[in-house]
């Protein structure tokens, strides 16, 4: 993508409005832009970001087992009032009537419509285990919507939903998205730790919420200095291997940590004063098992081998993938703008022309884009016609992983200089050279 004709409308101040890091530097970055409040448009260097970061979550899940659909953003009311949750769920949900003055809403979760696909195709034992998700838009009326996209009314959301025969069958289900969780966001850079959690207006009685820990986090949150130090990523998972897939579960579920409402004292005290952690942290996914509460109203029932009908035991999962955008930039940043870690970032490099009117460097470059391309790697081309102060200052807010760059200097002797965003380290290298960090296996 060449710069020149790319939509990207960055800001040299600060926007008054964004009281967060994340947000002044998304905002700052022409990543996004508010449409009302809670409500953002996601410009092009944005929605790159969320695809990748809803491509990663998508692989995590395919990886666990889970099948993708698609359910729609409008749903009736009629379900939630099948499950007594239209009532419950108060000014938070978004109430619409149609033309013909049927109730609809915007749907702030889906365990009633996934309740109400699965009752209406599966009967049988055979028919579990399954486990569907979709990644798709939620809209809640959140009475303070703050801090960009990590607390929007409209978002976007990734949820899964189980379905099995057994409790037994429902915790591996659990379980096993418990790992999914982790792996998804450790891909993304993310120290992301499991947190004992409230189970809230869905109900149930296991929960846990996936916690990353930032001082602009609404969530207080305890935890042993263990639990950080995990890696969730150094081990191949079979995801068919109960007792596997258990252990890895109960080696995190040993180590304290809580968020605020399951918060406990005596359990927190009796952790060695230096391994005590006590933070704000960010809700970057949260999953329930709730057994039969929404099958039992809705009626969705399995017939066992012996031909005895049971309530569906079902779980939910959800991953804030919009939230999970501002929230990498608050783990990833520094004073001169974002730092994508590789896997989300919207382009690999930003390449570097310092002299647009100088043909060497504009051959040179112009060699190096095509070069890149041809290869499959993803580049931002800066070819406008700006100052190399104002150019670098545009790469480092926007945060590509690498910039390589292309100045008359280092032309004459055959090299151009790469630098690495994170660390800042620069290295002059001859063109093929630089071109084979990309390109080499
Ligand atoms: P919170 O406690 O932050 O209000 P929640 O518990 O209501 O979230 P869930 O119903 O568990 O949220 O939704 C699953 C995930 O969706 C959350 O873990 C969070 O990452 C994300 N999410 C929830 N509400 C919002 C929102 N208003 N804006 C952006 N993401 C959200
Ligand atoms: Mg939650």
């Amino acid at each position: 993508m060449r710069l020149s004709t790319y939509f990207l409308p960055t800001l040299r101040e600060n926007p008054s409005e964004a009281q967060i890091v994340s947000h002044r530097l998304m905002l700052r970055a022409g990543m996004v832009r508010q449409a009302s409040a809670g409500i953002y448009s996601w410009l092009p260097l944005g929605f790159r970001v969320l695809k990748r970061i809803e491509q990663i979550v998508r692989e995590e899940q395919d990886a666990s087992g889970a099948q993708e659909l698609l359910m729609p953003t409008i749903q009736s009311a009629d379900l939630w009032r099948e499950s007594g949750r239209y009532d419950d769920y108060g000014k938070e949900m978004l109430r619409i009537v149609d033309r013909h003055e049927r109730d609809m809403l915007y749907g702030p979760t889906n365990e009633e419509l996934i309740t109400d696909i699965f009752r209406g195709a599966s009967k049988s034992w055979r028919d579990v285990p399954r486990n569907l998700y979709h990644i798709q838009w939620k809209f809640r009326d959140e009475v303070r919507p703050r801090f960009g996209v990590m607390r929007g009314r409209e978002f976007l959301m990734k949820d899964a939903y189980s379905f099995d025969l057994t409790k037994e069958d429902a915790r591996h289900s659990y379980n096993k998205m418990f790992v999914a969780y982790l792996r998804t966001f450790a891909r993304m850079g993310l120290k992301a730790i499991p947190m004992q959690a409230d189970t809230g207006p869905i109900g149930g009685d296991l929960s846990h919420e996936f916690i990353i820990l930032a001082d602009t986090g609404e969530s207080q949150v305890y935890c042993d200095r263990d639990a950080i130090e995990f890696d969730p990523l150094a081990e191949a998972v079979d995801f068919d291997d109960r007792a596997g897939v258990q252990s890895i579960v109960d080696r995190w579920t040993s180590v304290y940590a809580a968020t605020d409402e399951k918060h406990d004292e005596a359990a927190y005290a009796a952790i060695p004063e230096g391994r005590r952690v006590s933070a704000r942290g960010i809700e970057v996914g949260h999953i329930f098992y709730f057994g039969s509460k929404y099958s039992k109203p809705l009626g969705a029932v399995l017939a066992k081998p012996d031909g005895e009908t049971v309530p569906v035991e079902m779980g939910s999962y959800g991953i804030g993938v919009s939230r999970l955008v501002g929230a990498i930039i608050e783990a990833s940043h520094d004073d001169r703008g974002i730092v994508w870690p590789e896997s989300v970032a919207p382009f690999r490099v930003g390449l570097v022309n310092l002299r647009v009117g100088d043909a060497a460097c504009s051959e040179a470059s112009g060699k190096i884009y095509s070069a890149l391309r041809a290869a499959g790697i993803e580049v931002l081309y800066d070819d406008r016609d700006e100052s190399p102060g104002a150019k670098f200052a545009t790469m480092d807010l926007i945060g590509l992983p690498w910039q390589l760059v292309v100045g008359p200097r280092g032309l004459a002797q055959g090299l151009v200089e790469l630098k690495e965003r994170r660390t800042g380290a620069k290295e002059d290298l001859p063109i093929d050279a630089a071109l084979a960090r990309f390109t080499a296996a």
